[in-house]
C-alpha cells in the first residue's frame, strides 16, 4: 500500500482551478522527484497534501485512510512535513532556535527519531553556526535549516519545495547528498525541482506536471530526455 497517495485530485484558488485530477503516490523508501514548468502546479499538490488548501478528504490518503483538507498540524503529527518554497525561517532567531522550534509540534517518531544533534550531524556547518540569526546565514544554510526543521517533526514523509531554487551548484549538490540519508532513516521524500537531470538522479520515480495535469510518471532510469521534453512542454 502507498504510503500517501491522490485520488483525482481537484485544487482551486477561487475560481481558478490549479489542479485537474491529479493521481499521484509514494511509497516508503522512495524519493520521487516532481517537474515541470512554472505555474504546473506542483507547489498546489504539495500544498493540497499538507492540508494548506481545501480539498475533499478521498482525494488525499495516507496509509490507505482519507486525510484530504485535515488542519496542516495534523497532517505534520501524522507523519508528513514540509520544507516550504521560500523556506519561512523565523528571522530575529538563531539556528538553534529556529530548529527547536520544530520539536514542540512532531508526530510520534518512527524508528530513531530525529534529534538536534542528528540535524547537525547532517549538515555540520549548522552546528558551527547554531547561535547564529537565521538571516545572516547563506541561502544554502537557510535551506539546511528549513530541512532540519522539518526532520525534527519526526516525519515519515517530507515535502521539499523547490530546496535548490537560486542556489549555487555546490551547496545544491550537499544538499542533494543528505537525501540518501534522510531516506535511510524511513523518511520518503518528494522533491518538486527545476532541474530536471538534478531530479532524476535524486529520485526513484519521477511525475511530469504540465497545466494542472500529469502528463508523465514512471522510474527515473527508464524515462527518456524526449518522453520528459514532450511531458514538460506538451505534445506539439
Ligand atoms: P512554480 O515553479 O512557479 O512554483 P508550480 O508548478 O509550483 O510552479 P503552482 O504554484 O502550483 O505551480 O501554481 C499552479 C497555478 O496556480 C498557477 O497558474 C498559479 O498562477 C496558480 N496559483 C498559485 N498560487 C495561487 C494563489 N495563491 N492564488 C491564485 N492562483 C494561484
Amino acid at each position: 500500500m502507498a504510503l500517501l497517495s491522490t485520488h483525482g485530485l481537484v485544487a482551486r484558488y477561487g475560481d481558478f482551478q490549479a489542479l485537474y485530477g491529479v493521481d499521484f503516490e509514494i511509497g516508503a523508501g522512495e524519493v520521487v522527484a516532481l517537474i515541470g514548468a512554472n505555474g504546473a502546479g506542483k507547489s498546489t499538490l504539495l500544498k493540497s497534501i499538507m492540508g494548506l488548501l481545501r480539498v475533499a478528504p478521498d482525494m488525499v490518503q495516507l496509509d490507505g485512510r482519507p486525510v484530504g483538507g485535515s488542519q496542516p498540524y495534523r497532517m505534520v503529527a501524522s507523519g508528513v512535513a514540509i520544507v516550504p518554497e521560500g523556506r519561512r525561517l523565523f528571522s530575529g532567531m538563531s539556528v538553534a532556535d529556529n530548529l527547536r522550534v520544530a520539536t514542540d509540534h512532531a508526530a510520534p517518531p518512527h524508528g530513531e527519531p530525529w534529534t538536534i544533534d542528528r540535524v547537525y550531524a547532517l549538515f555540520p556547518i549548522l552546528q558551527e553556526k547554531q547561535a547564529v540569526p537565521v538571516q545572516s546565514l547563506s541561502g544554502g544554510q537557510q535551506q539546511m535549516v528549513a530541512i532540519g526543521r522539518a526532520l525534527l517533526n519526526q516525519p515519515r514523509l517530507l515535502l521539499c519545495d523547490e530546496i535548490s531554487l537560486g542556489l549555487a551548484p555546490k551547496v545544491v549538490r550537499e544538499i542533494y547528498q543528505s537525501i540518501p540519508s534522510i531516506v535511510e532513516r524511513g523518511t520518503a521524500v518528494v522533491v518538486v525541482e527545476q532541474d530536471v537531470g538534478l531530479a532524476r538522479s535524486a529520485s526513484n520515480r519521477l511525475y511530469c506536471m504540465l497545466e494542472g495535469r500529469v502528463t508523465l510518471t514512471g522510474r527515473s532510469e527508464d524515462i527518456s530526455r524526449e518522453a520528459i521534453g514532450e511531458a514538460y512542454f506538451g505534445a506539439s
